[in-house]
């Protein structure tokens, strides 16, 4: 790994008891664990920071001199990709999906913030956008980092952090996050074996399970298991990634009148959401130590239009 990027993350993330809402959800009190990777010292936090020291440290590696990048119009990934490249001094270009907003909010607020260089897709796909940007000769060295960050190479970074939850919490039974892109749940499973993951769908990519094995497959560490054996709760996806769903915004509010904790509309409140419905289906059960990964995404909460 490259050492321009080894100061993205302040060491391994820290675990909080939630034990009033353990309790909320059906849970003994002490059931349930919240690993803080929305508490990370980049950019306001969330999991991207993680890929990103290795996504930043190829861009590095491969000395470009600029870094392109798509997502959705209130990405996370996109918002931590222009505050890596800030830290590293890397000019960062994010093609976003659809129009320019009238007024830039949540994380294209930030966006703007850290200096990116911001280009509306319109109708067509962000990716095309982003490969002719890509092959721009003008702008020189190009380097490409792929949507919401998640690469076999990165997905290693979540080994990682399934490494960190074993120490931390040797007797894990289930560990419950959202799955967009599918690395991050790609290297938990690697970590921790297909049992123990709970991947709760939001709706990013089309077929979430081929996705995360596909991943997996070109990681080095190697697969576990066949795309079938993979938990993957579809149920919280509601009208599509972009909308709010219901048991998307109860889960929000249990989350924060009972211990404080703000979740997002578009990532973790759909986990949570899984979450609650893994409990009431006895998927997960009193007695079972279990761990919900806060992926972060604080700022598309006051980019949502519906908040
Ligand atoms: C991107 C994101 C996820 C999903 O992670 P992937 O590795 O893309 O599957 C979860 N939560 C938040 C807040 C995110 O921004």
């Amino acid at each position: 790994m490259s050492n321009g990027t080894a100061g993205f993350m302040n060491g391994p993330t820290p675990i909080d008891a939630a034990p009033r809402l353990a309790v909320d959800l059906g849970l003994d009190a002490d059931d349930l664990l919240v690993k803080r990777d929305d508490l990370m010292g980049l950019g306001g936090g969330g999991n991207k920071v993680r890929k990103l020291q290795v996504t930043m440290g190829q861009a590095l590696d491969a000395a470009a001199d600029v870094v392109v990048t798509t997502g959705a119009a209130q990405s996370n990934h996109a918002r931590l990709t222009a505050a890596a490249g800030a830290r590293v001094g890397l000019p960062v270009v994010l093609v976003l999906q659809g129009h320019a907003p009238e007024t830039e909010r949540g994380n294209v607020l930030l966006d703007r913030l850290f200096g990116a260089e911001i280009i509306w897709s319109g109708r067509r796909p962000p990716e095309a956008v982003a490969d002719e940007v890509e092959h721009d000769r003008s702008r020189g060295r190009v380097h490409r980092i792929p949507f919401g960050g998640s690469s076999p190479a990165s997905a290693e970074a979540y080994v990682r952090a399934g490494q960190e939850v074993l120490d931390q919490v040797p007797d894990v039974r289930h560990v419950v996050v959202a799955v967009g892109s599918g690395g991050t749940m790609a290297g938990l499973v690697t970590a921790l074996g297909a049992e123990r993951v709970l991947g709760v769908d939001t709706g990013a990519v089309p077929d979430a399970r081929r996705t995360v094995h596909a991943l997996m497959e070109g990681m080095r560490s190697g697969t576990q298991g066949a795309a079938d054996s993979l938990r993957i709760d579809g149920g919280q996806v509601g009208q599509g990634y972009e909308h709010l769903a219901e048991s998307t915004r109860a889960a929000l509010s249990r989350a924060a009148r009972t211990e404080g904790l703000i979740l997002d509309p578009t990532y973790s409140g759909r986990a949570m959401a899984g979450l609650v419905s893994a409990v009431a289906s006895g998927g997960i059960r009193p007695g079972d130590r279990t761990v919900f990964l806060h992926t972060g995404g604080l700022p598309g909460l006051f980019g949502h239009e519906a908040f």
